[in-house]
């Protein structure tokens, strides 16, 4: 029977296809489920960007593209940071790749010797320990609590560097708490890091349009350019964009960990999707207002989703930054009672007993890396959110 190789046993399909596909099925089965599981705009494409896609088919854009990225595409990489973070990379400092994921992927395979460590603050993206683990690293979790923001605590990271410390990855906004780092909360990180010469950063920039009461992006190679040449900052147009399935992100940082990646996805999927990139292009380089239209559209489902949870029993949840999730506690109703008589003791019994009760799927903050808590996704019509969260608030109102 087949054994799966040592590198892959550590870790699993995610957890949140998993609840979503669960969710799903019922959906399927006929239960009236809501689904707040996927971080995944529920907007469309917008349709100069589906234009520019089929243009490229039309002029015959079909055939392999340089391996990390069209010139075309780099070039329009470099317009991005330059007029949205006044940061200026060469070409060869541009990583074009199917997704931030494989950005980040490349990344870690093209650094990590086995035994290397990964510091990565936690609640978190799990897929960032998953691909650490794969790539023969160790992932160090640093837990940043709700006293805290949910944000890395300067004295935190600088206790947990040693010299096995390969990368640090920052996360803002974060999936799945919304919290986000001004720059002067990230000058602090960024002045430890500074003490510590052989340790590289990591910047997940992709929920960076999604950012709401005028608070103003930061990112650590613009905050302190003394961390520069160590930072790959990694970037998509996925979450800004609605482009989740076109498969395109970006990184841009120190060419010679630009051309390692290089030759990992040579030896993966060879390059992007030309007709991906020539949409991306068009992304990155059109008009950019329907991004903060998004935006504040997001921003009126988000006040929406905490005050209808704030005012449910047992709840309580900090107003996130940015991205599209709310990360609520749910340490009010544990120890409670469902009326069908089950005792409930964690996020997850929680998360099941709205599942199963009140067909509503949201996460436990468990898959995250810190409990007691679950995220929502509210990347979805009002109506929904609005019917979601009256189920979840007689869902806890129902408990004994
Ligand atoms: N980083 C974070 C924090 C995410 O939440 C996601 C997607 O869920 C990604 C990266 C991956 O995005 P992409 O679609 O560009 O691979």
């Amino acid at each position: 029977s087949f054994q799966s190789a040592q590198r892959v046993r550590a870790i699993s399909v995610s957890e949140i296809l998993r609840i979503t596909d669960h969710a799903n099925a019922l959906k399927r089965a006929g239960r009236p489920v809501i689904v707040l599981g996927a971080g995944e705009p529920d907007f469309n494409t917008p349709d100069n960007i589906c234009q520019a896609a089929i243009r490229a088919l039309e002029r015959g854009e079909t055939r392999y593209t340089v391996l990390d990225g069209s010139s075309v595409m780099k070039a329009a990489v470099q317009h991005k940071f330059q007029r949205d973070n006044g940061l200026t990379f060469a070409l060869n400092e541009i990583s074009v790749s199917a997704g931030a994921k494989q950005v980040i992927f490349n990344a870690l395979m093209a650094s990590i010797n086995p035994g290397d460590e990964v510091i990565l603050p936690t609640p978190f993206w799990t897929s960032y320990a998953d691909m650490v683990q794969i790539c023969g690293g160790v992932p160090v979790l640093l837990p940043c609590s709700e006293a805290q923001g949910f944000r890395l605590e300067p004295a935190q990271l600088e206790a947990a560097i040693t010299p096995r410390t390969r990368w640090v990855f920052l996360n803002s906004p974060s999936n799945p708490s919304g919290a986000a780092y001004s720059a002067a909360q990230l000058k602090l990180i960024t002045e430890v890091l500074l003490r510590h010469p052989a340790v590289w950063v990591l910047a997940d920039d992709i929920y960076e349009h999604i950012l709401y009461d005028g608070l103003a992006f930061a990112t650590p190679a613009a905050v302190e350019p003394g961390l520069r040449d160590r930072t790959l900052t990694v970037n998509g147009v996925s979450k800004a964009y609605a482009m989740t399935g076109w498969r395109v992100g970006y990184g841009a940082g120190p060419k010679d960990l630009i051309a390692a990646m290089a030759v990992v996805q040579s030896q993966s999927t060879s390059c992007p999707s030309s007709i991906s990139q020539a949409a991306a292009v068009e992304a990155l380089t059109g008009p950019q207002s329907i991004v903060a239209e998004r935006c504040s559209s997001f921003q009126a489902r988000r006040d929406f989703v905490v005050a209808a949870l704030n005012r449910t029993p047992g709840l309580n949840c900090r107003t996130p930054e940015g991205a599209f999730y709310t990360f609520a506690s749910c340490s009010g109703v544990l120890g409670r009672h469902t009326p069908g008589g089950v005792q409930l003791h964690t996020d997850t019994d929680f998360c099941h007993y709205l599942l199963q009760d009140f067909d509503v799927a949201v996460v436990p903050g468990t898959v995250f890396g810190l409990a007691p808590y679950f995220r929502i996704s509210y990347a979805t019509a009002m109506t929904q959110l609005e019917e979601a969260c009256a189920r979840i608030h007689a869902a806890c109102a129902a408990l004994r």
